[in-house]
């Protein structure tokens, strides 16, 4: 059997196979690679790309990441923190306008303690019938994860970054570990959230062997929810020379990770569709089958900067869905504002 065939199998398959899928364009050409995992996805979720409403709510953080914005060396960063009422509001606003998912993410904002966020989330839970939360806040206790989860959140987004420790060093200050960030997705996984990992694609020192790393990671954990997007420097940060990553590196892993997690919800993300006009639609054809527009007040927005460019208009802006919709149906898919749970 063909490495193809034994991924489509389910099979783990060693770091070097996965160094020749990632590498080798001449065996297994992205164009095929994204043929492959768009009949997959097909098969599973169809042509619906499920619609989640984004609401960036602090940009305050306490870590120090060297790629992102908002990394608390930044002294020129903009600083903002929604209270719990606006946060509140601005959902109910979304659920009124048919969004029946809320991604609320952050900095590591310490503000945000258990019996601030439990009543939160309790309260949108109640006010939206039906909508899933989704948390993305970072690294926490595991007796904060499960406190959120008893109070009603469905999912939660930590990116690992790179499965790479020592890649994961040249990304982060040493005050953080790629073991710390494992032990958090494991422990995610265990209070029964949907969990969502994900990488950078070209962050500086990545390679060929990272991203292999990272794809024998994601077999290992199986997570139900996977997020990639390009790396774009930041000009605050130490990495404002860098280069950005590559988007078609990004789609041919959108393409990698589709046949790896076949039920996976991958998202076209902000990253990908500010380093390509038509990101999203790329991002489809090459398997994701899910999009977060901002639905962030916009005074707010434009302060979540983790990156420069990042697009805050157009197919990002939740408040204009029918621009989202139309560019999606011309393009053979259909915009779905169901809650769009793993199958
Ligand atoms: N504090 C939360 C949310 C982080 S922001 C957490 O730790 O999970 C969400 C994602 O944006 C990060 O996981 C990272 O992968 C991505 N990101 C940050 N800076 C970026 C950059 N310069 N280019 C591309 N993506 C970036």
């Amino acid at each position: 059997m063909g490495v193809i065939e034994r991924l489509a199998a389910g099979e783990r398959l060693s770091l070097g196979e996965w160094r020749s899928l990632i590498a080798d364009e001449e065996t297994y050409p992205s164009s095929r690679l994204g043929e492959l995992a768009v009949s997959v996805r097909d098969s599973i979720y169809g042509r619906r790309v499920f619609i989640r409403g984004l609401v960036e709510f602090t940009s305050y953080c306490r870590n120090d990441c060297y790629y992102c914005g908002i990394r608390r060396s930044n002294g020129k960063a903009a600083r903002y923190r929604m209270t719990p009422e606006s946060i509140l509001e601005t959902c109910v606003r979304g659920y009124a306008c048919g969004f029946r998912t809320f991604v609320l993410q952050g900095g590591e904002d310490l503000f945000w303690s258990d019996d601030i966020l439990v009543p939160l989330i309790r309260n949108i839970k109640e006010s939206c019938p039906g909508a899933a939360v989704t948390l993305s806040l970072g690294e926490r206790s595991d007796e904060s994860y499960g406190r959120l989860r008893d109070a009603g959140a469905d999912r939660y987004l930590l990116r690992h970054e790179t499965a790479d420790s020592a890649h994961y060093g040249r990304l982060h200050p040493s005050s953080m570990s790629l073991d710390g960030r494992k032990r958090c997705l494991w422990t995610l996984k265990r209070l029964g959230y949907q969990t969502g990992a994900g990488m950078m694609i070209g962050s500086p020192y990545s390679s060929v062997d990272t991203l292999a790393a990272d794809m024998a990671f994601l077999q290992e954990l199986s997570p139900e929810m996977v997020g990639m997007g390009p790396f774009i420097p930041h000009h605050d940060t130490p990495f404002r020379n860098e280069k950005r990553g590559s988007v078609a590196l990004t789609l041919r892993m959108i393409s990698l990770v589709r046949l790896a997690l076949p039920h996976a919800l991958i998202p076209a993300t902000t990253a990908l569709a500010t380093a390509s006009d038509d990101g999203h639609i790329q991002g489809f054809n090459a398997g994701a089958n899910v999009v977060m527009p901002n639905i962030t007040p916009q005074q707010e927005r434009e302060k979540y900067s983790l990156y420069d460019g990042k697009k805050i208009s157009g197919e990002e802006d939740g408040s204009d869905l029918s621009v989202i919709f139309d560019s999606f149906r011309k393009a053979g898919y259909e915009a779905s504002m169901e809650r769009g749970d793993y199958l």
